[in-house]
C-alpha cells in the first residue's frame, strides 16, 4: 500500500574518537556537564561543577513504523492523514491564492534546523535539518491507521472536518475513503454528551473491562501483521475526556488498577484503557489531549514493562505563543502581573470543550504553563507569599468560525518605577494544521528514543538501559508536560527545545550548542 524509502544516510559524520558508526549502530561517549548546587547551614549557596561520562547506543536502521491514532476519524486524525499523503505523493493543488504544494511547516522535526557548528573557511554558522541529527523515521513512510467511535471512512471524515481545500479533498479522496476507523471503546460518561450522536462506531460495553484491553491488543498486532510493521506508536487524539478522580484502592497501583478494570469501575476512562493496552503490547502511548490518562498505576505499569508515554495535551497554538512570550517577558525581568486568555472555536473539539467537565480537564491544562518561569525568578515574584502572575481560560464554542479557533490574549505586566506594559494579542489558529505537525514530530521522535540506549562509564553492570518510560524529552510538543514522578516540569518553550535537541547531539557525541561564539569574540 505505501512506498517504503529506506532509511535515510546521515547527511553529516561526526569526526571524534568518542564517536563510532557501525553497520548497526552510532556509539557515543558523552560527557555530561553539570552544575551541583548546595546551601550551607548559614544559607550560603556553593555551586560545584560535575560531570558525569554516559554511553549512548543508537540503532540506525529506523524500520517499518506505523502510527496508530484515536480519534483517527477527527479534525486532526484526518488533517495529519491527509497531509502525510499530500507529502508522500509530492502533491500541488489550486487555492484562490494560487497553487500550494504540500510541506511539514509547523514541524519542528522535518521544518527546523539546528546549528551544526562553524564553518572553518567562513566562519559562518552551519545548520541542518533537525531531522539529519541522528537517523528517524520519515513521515510519509508512517502506515497510519486507527480508532474512531464514529464509522465515517476517512474521505467522508475529512469532509466533516472542513480543513482542507476542496482541491486538495478531490484528489485524496480515492484512497482516503478505503481507510476505515476500528471499532473503539466508548463510555459515555468521560465525553460530552454533545458526542453521541457520533458514536456509531463502538464496541459492546460501556465500563471499562479487560475484553477492551485484549481487544485493544489485538488491534495492535493485526495491524502490525497486516503491514508487516516493526513497530508501532498510538496517539490519542480523540475527544478531550473529564479527569478521572484518583482514588487509593482504583487507580493508584497497578494491581488496583488493573482490578479495576477487570471490575468495571466507573472512573477508568476510555484513554487510560488505551494506554493499559499499549504498555502490555510495549507500543509507545502519547496523550494529545488533555485529560489525566496516566493514573499512577499506569505510570507504574509502564515503568515494569519499560513501555513509553508522553503527554499531555498538544501544545499548538495560544500555549505555545504563551510559554515563548512568558519566557521572553520574566527573562527579560519584566514583572508579569496577569494574563487573560480568551478562545473561541467552531469544531468538534470546541463542542465537546462546552461542555463543563470536560473544559475543567482543558482548563487545568492551560493553566499551569507558567510556572516554573515564575519560580526561576525570586527577584520579581514573592516566592514566600506563593507570589505568581493572576491567569484566567476561557473557551467558548461558536460555531461559525470552525477550526480557525480565535485566540485573544493579554499580558499585564510591570515594568521599572511603577510604569506598565501591555501586550494584547489576536491570534488565529487553524487548529488542526497546527497540531498536525506536532503529531507527526511526538511519533518520530517517541520512535526515535525506542531505538536509543544508554549506560554509565565504568558503573554498573554494564548493561544498555532505555530512557525513562515517561518521555519528557517531547514536552516541547506538549501543553502539560508529563515528567517522571518527582522530577521539575520545564514549561519554557526555548528550554524544551534545546534539551531535545541537546539529547540528540549527544547521542551523536557533540557538545550542546552554547551560542557563546567565542571564536568570533576573543580573537
Ligand atoms: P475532534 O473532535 O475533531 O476529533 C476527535 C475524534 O475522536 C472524533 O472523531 C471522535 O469521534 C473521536 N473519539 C471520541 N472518543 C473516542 C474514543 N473513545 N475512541 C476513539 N475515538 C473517539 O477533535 P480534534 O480537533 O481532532 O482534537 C482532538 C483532541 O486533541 C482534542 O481532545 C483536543 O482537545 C486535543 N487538542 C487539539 C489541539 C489542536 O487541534 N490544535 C491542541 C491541543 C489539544
Amino acid at each position: 500500500q505505501i512506498g517504503i524509502t529506506a532509511a535515510k544516510p546521515e547527511t553529516f559524520t561526526v569526526n571524534s574518537p568518542n564517536v563510532v558508526y557501525n553497520d548497526e549502530h552510532v556509539l557515543s561517549k558523552y560527557t555530561y556537564r553539570t552544575t551541583q548546587v548546595h546551601t550551607t547551614g548559614d544559607g550560603k549557596i556553593v555551586a560545584t561543577p560535575a560531570e558525569v561520562a554516559y554511553e549512548f547506543k543508537t540503532q540506525r536502521n529506523v524500520g517499518k513504523v506505523g502510527m496508530m491514532l484515536v480519534g483517527w476519524g477527527g479534525n486532526n486524525g484526518t488533517t495529519v492523514t491527509a497531509g502525510i499523503l499530500a507529502n508522500r505523493y509530492n502533491l500541488t493543488w489550486e487555492t484562490r491564492e494560487g497553487v500550494r504544494a504540500a510541506n511539514y511547516y509547523g514541524s519542528v522535526v522535518m521544518a527546523s534546523t539546528v546549528k551544526l557548528g562553524t564553518d572553518v573557511n567562513t566562519g559562518r554558522e552551519v545548520n541542518v535539518p533537525l531531522h539529519s541529527l541522528l537517523p528517524m523515521a520519515h513521515p510519509n513512510d508512517l502506515v497510519i491507521g486507527g480508532w474512531d467511535i464514529s464509522g465515517l471512512d476517512l474521505a467522508a471524515a475529512t469532509e466533516r472536518a472542513k480543513v482542507l481545500e476542496p482541491s486538495l479533498k478531490s484528489k485524496l479522496r480515492k484512497e482516503m475513503s478505503t481507510m476505515k476507523p476500528l471499532p473503539s471503546i466508548y463510555y459515555p460518561d468521560f465525553i460530552a454528551a454533545n458526542q453521541e450522536d457520533r458514536a456509531d462506531n463502538i464496541l459492546p460495553g460501556s465500563k471499562a473491562c479487560m475484553e477492551h484491553v485484549e481487544k485493544i491488543r489485538q488491534d495492535i498486532r493485526d495491524f502490525k501483521a497486516q503491514h508487516g510493521l516493526d513497530k508501532v506508536i498510538c496517539q490519542w487524539t480523540a475527544n478531550t475526556e473529564r479527569y478521572a478522580d484518583i482514588i487509593p484502592g482504583v487507580n493508584d497501583t497497578v494491581a488496583n488498577l488493573l482490578a479495576s478494570i477487570g471490575a468495571g469501575h466507573p472512573e477508568v476512562s476510555p484513554s487510560t484503557v488505551f494506554a493499559v493496552a499499549c504498555v502490555l503490547e510495549n507500543t509507545p502511548f502519547i496523550n494529545g489531549s488533555p485529560q489525566n490518562t496516566f493514573v499512577p498505576g499506569c505510570i507504574e505499569l509502564a515503568r515494569q514493562h519499560s513501555a513509553f508515554l508522553g503527554g499531555d495535551d498538544f501544545k499548538s497554538g495560544q500555549t505555545k505563543m504563551k510559554s515563548a512570550l512568558v519566557d521572553f517577558l520574566i527573562n527579560a525581568g519584566i514583572k508579569l502581573t496577569s494574563i487573560a486568555s480568551y478562545n473561541h472555536l467552531g469544531n468538534n473539539d470546541g463542542k465537546n470543550l462546552s461542555s463543563h467537565k470536560q473544559f475543567r480537564s482543558k482548563e487545568i491544562s492551560k493553566s499551569n504553563v507558567v510556572d516554573d518561569m515564575v519560580a526561576a525568578n525570586g527577584i520579581l515574584y514573592d516566592h514566600g507569599k506563593n507570589e505568581k502572575p493572576d491567569h484566567t481560560v476561557v473557551i467558548k464554542y461558536l460555531p461559525a468560525v470552525g477550526d480557525h479557533k480565535r485566540a485573544l490574549d493579554e499580558y499585564h505586566a510591570e515594568i521599572f518605577m511603577g510604569g506598565h506594559q501591555t501586550i494584547s494579542m489576536y491570534n488565529v489558529c487553524e487548529d488542526s494544521l497546527l497540531a498536525s505537525p506536532l503529531i507527526i514530530d511526538l511519533v518520530v521522535i517517541a520512535e526515535l528514543v525506542t531505538r536509543i540506549q544508554w549506560r554509565k562509564v565504568g558503573e554498573d553492570d554494564g548493561k544498555w538501559k532505555g530512557f525513562h518510560s515517561v518521555l519528557s524529552i517531547l514536552s516541547y510538543m506538549l501543553k502539560a508536560p508529563l515528567t517522571p514522578p518527582g522530577t521539575p516540569v520545564v514549561n519554557a518553550l526555548a528550554k524544551q527545545r534545546s534539551a531535545m535537541v541537546n539529547i540528540l547531539r549527544a547521542c551523536v557525541g557533540l557538545e550542546p550548542e552554547s551560542d557563546m561564539t567565542l571564536e568570533h569574540k576573543l580573537f
